[in-house]
């Protein structure tokens, strides 16, 4: 699990398409995501990573998707991982 926290490391992980990104979020609960989800947007990344410092949650990329269910109480996101 790692933590994402500039733009490059951003598009060089959505470049690669591969592994799951896990979007933390204090108010709408925490996700996982494919990479190629609309919901992983580099817009949205610069917006809560950059832009608000990471007040609301924070972006990691993992690969041990039941891992971070558990440990972060975290949802699969319904439109790309049903
Ligand atoms: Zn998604």
């Amino acid at each position: 699990m790692r933590e994402i926290k500039t733009k490059d490391e951003f598009r060089e992980i959505k470049e690669s398409g591969a592994g799951y990104l896990l979007i933390t979020d204090t108010a709408n609960g925490n996700r996982i995501h494919k990479l190629s989800c609309s919901h992983v947007k580099e817009d949205y990344f610069e917006e809560k990573v950059l832009k608000e410092k990471c007040k609301n949650g924070n972006y990691y990329m993992i690969d041990d998707i039941e891992g971070a269910m558990e440990r972060y109480n975290a949802d699969l996101c319904m439109k790309c991982m049903k």
